[in-house]
C-alpha cells in the first residue's frame, strides 16, 4: 500500500490528492472479501430492494442524521404520501413537512421538496444520471450524490460519509481526524480512485463500505475486529490503532442555550388549546407551538403575565422540562399547564384565515366563546355578525416577556393531526394516528 507524505504536523498534504489516490488506489488491498460478506450478511431495508432515484434519494436524505431502524416507517409512510418525485414537488411545503414530523432536522424535508422541484421543472422530470449533474440539484450534496449515482445509475463515484470514512482512515492506518474538511477530501478521492479502477460494481463497493462503517468498523471501542472480513489486510488492526483512528475532532464551543416558558392554555369552557404559528422565516418557519414567555419564569409570574392579558386563571401546574437540540442553538424549555377562561375582547375577534392547501383553524369569538371554523381550506372566514359585548376596560397591562398569544382554539387531537410541531412539544400531543378528525 502506498505510504502516504505527511506533512510536518503529521496530516496528509492537501496538494494533488487525485495523484495520490490514485497511486493508493492501485497498491489497495483486495475488497473482494468485503463485497462477498455484504452480499450474506446485508441488513434487510426497504430501499435496498429498489434502484428508483427518488426513493434511493429520500433514504439518503432520511438516513443523514437517523438511524436506519428508525427511518424505516417514516420512510415507508412517505413514499405512500408521495410515490414519485413529481407527487412530492407538486404537493404544498406544509404537507411536506408534516410527513416528516418526527423525524427532525427540518431543513432536510425543505431542501428535499425544493429538489423535485427543481428535477421536475428544470430537468423535466429526468433524474439527473451523473455525481455533477445531481450536485446541481437544490440540498443534493457530495455524498448523496455519490449515492445515488452509483446505487441508482452503477456510475463509478465514491459516496464518503462519516462511516466510510472511518473504513478508510483504519484500512489504511492514515492520521486523519474527524470532522477535518482536507482529510475528508483525501477519502473521497481515494474512493473515486478506487472505483475507477474498475475492479468493483460501484454500487456494492459503496453500500458495503458503509454497511461495514455502520455495523462492524465502528467508532472508538465498539469495533468489531473479529468480525470483519478485511481483518487481514487492516493496517489499524495490524498496527493496534483502530481505537484511535479517526482522531478526536476538535472541540468545539459550546451552543448557546435559549430559555423558554411554554404554556398549554387550555379554554375551561370546552377544553380546547391555544396555539400559535411561528413566523414565516428563521428557526422552525411556519411550525405551529403553544404560546410561550422568554426565559424562565416563576408560577407567580405566569399567573400575573396571564391576568393581565384577561385570562382568568382557574388551574396552574408546572409539567417539567425537555430540551430540544438544534444544530445551532439549545433550547431549554419549561412547560406549564393552564387552565383558563378567555378574556372578553376589546378589539375584533382572533380569526385564523388558511391559506390555500393549509386546515382551517377554529376561530376564537369576541365573547371568550369558541367555535368551530367550518370554511374550506383556502376560504376566508366571516364570522357570523353577534351582538356587540361590552368589553372591559383593558388595564394598563405590563408587557409580558415574548408573549405570543394564541391564534387558533383547537381540540390537541385536531392539532396534531394538522400542523407541524417543534419535537420538543411532540410528546405533549396525542399521536397523529390517534388523532380525531376536527369537523
Ligand atoms: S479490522 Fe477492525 S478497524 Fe480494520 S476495517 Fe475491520 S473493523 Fe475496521
Amino acid at each position: 500500500m502506498v505510504k502516504a507524505k505527511k506533512t510536518a504536523s503529521g496530516r496528509l498534504p492537501a496538494a494533488d490528492l487525485v495523484t495520490w489516490g490514485t497511486a493508493a488506489a492501485r497498491a489497495w488491498p483486495e475488497l473482494q472479501p468485503l463485497l462477498r460478506w455484504f452480499s450474506e450478511h446485508k441488513r434487510d431495508l426497504p430501499w435496498r430492494h429498489t434502484r428508483d432515484p427518488y426513493k434511493i434519494w429520500l433514504s439518503e436524505v432520511m438516513l443523514q442524521q437517523t438511524q436506519a431502524q428508525t427511518v424505516i416507517p417514516y420512510y415507508q409512510n412517505f413514499l405512500q404520501r408521495f410515490p414519485t418525485v413529481r407527487e412530492l414537488a407538486a404537493a404544498p411545503q406544509a404537507e411536506v413537512l408534516k410527513a416528516w414530523e418526527g423525524l427532525g432536522y427540518y431543513s432536510r424535508a425543505r431542501n428535499l421538496h425544493a429538489g423535485a422541484k427543481y428535477i421536475i421543472e428544470t430537468c423535466g422530470g429526468c433524474f439527473p444520471e451523473s455525481a455533477e449533474a445531481l450536485l446541481k440539484v437544490p440540498g443534493i450534496g457530495r455524498y448523496t450524490a455519490g449515492s445515488v449515482a452509483s446505487l441508482a445509475f452503477a456510475q463509478p463515484v465514491g459516496a464518503v460519509d462519516g462511516n466510510v470514512l472511518r473504513v478508510l482512515c483504519r484500512l489504511g492506518n492514515y492520521p486523519w481526524q474527524q470532522g477535518n474538511a482536507r482529510d475528508r477530501r483525501a477519502g473521497e478521492a481515494l474512493l473515486d480512485c478506487l472505483h475507477q479502477t474498475g475492479r468493483y460494481p460501484a454500487g456494492p463497493l459503496n453500500e458495503s463500505l458503509i454497511e461495514l462503517g455502520a455495523v462492524i468498523c465502528r467508532p472508538g471501542a465498539q469495533a468489531n475486529c473479529p468480525a470483519c472480513p478485511l481483518q487481514i489486510v487492516c493496517k489499524a488492526r495490524l498496527s493496534g490503532q483502530v481505537q484511535a483512528l479517526p482522531g478526536p475532532a476538535r472541540r468545539l464551543a459550546p451552543l448557546p442555550v435559549e430559555q423558554r416558558s411554554f404554556l398549554l392554555l387550555i379554554n375551561q369552557a370546552d377544553q380546547t388549546w391555544g396555539f400559535v404559528q411561528r413566523p414565516a422565516s428563521g428557526l422552525l418557519a411556519g411550525f405551529w407551538e403553544f404560546p410561550s414567555l422568554d426565559g424562565k419564569v416563576s408560577q407567580e409570574e405566569i399567573d400575573r403575565y396571564l391576568e393581565e392579558q384577561g385570562y382568568r386563571v382557574l388551574h396552574l401546574d408546572y409539567l417539567g422540562q425537555r430540551r430540544q437540540i438544534f444544530t445551532h442553538l439549545i433550547w431549554d424549555c419549561d412547560f406549564w399547564r393552564a387552565e383558563v377562561s378567555l378574556p372578553l375582547a376589546s378589539g375584533p375577534p382572533a380569526v385564523t384565515v388558511s391559506p390555500p392547501g393549509e386546515p382551517p383553524g377554529l376561530a376564537a369569538l369576541p365573547d371568550g366563546q369558541t367555535a368551530r371554523q367550518l370554511a374550506e381550506p383556502g376560504q376566508a372566514y366571516t364570522p357570523v355578525p353577534r351582538k356587540p359585548v361590552p368589553a372591559a376596560p383593558a388595564p394598563a397591562a405590563e408587557q409580558a416577556p415574548g408573549f405570543s398569544q394564541p391564534t387558533s382554539w383547537l381540540s390537541p387531537a385536531g392539532a396534531a393531526a394538522r400542523f407541524t410541531f417543534p419535537r420538543v412539544l411532540q410528546s405533549f400531543l396525542p399521536e397523529p394516528g390517534a388523532a380525531a378528525p376536527l369537523s
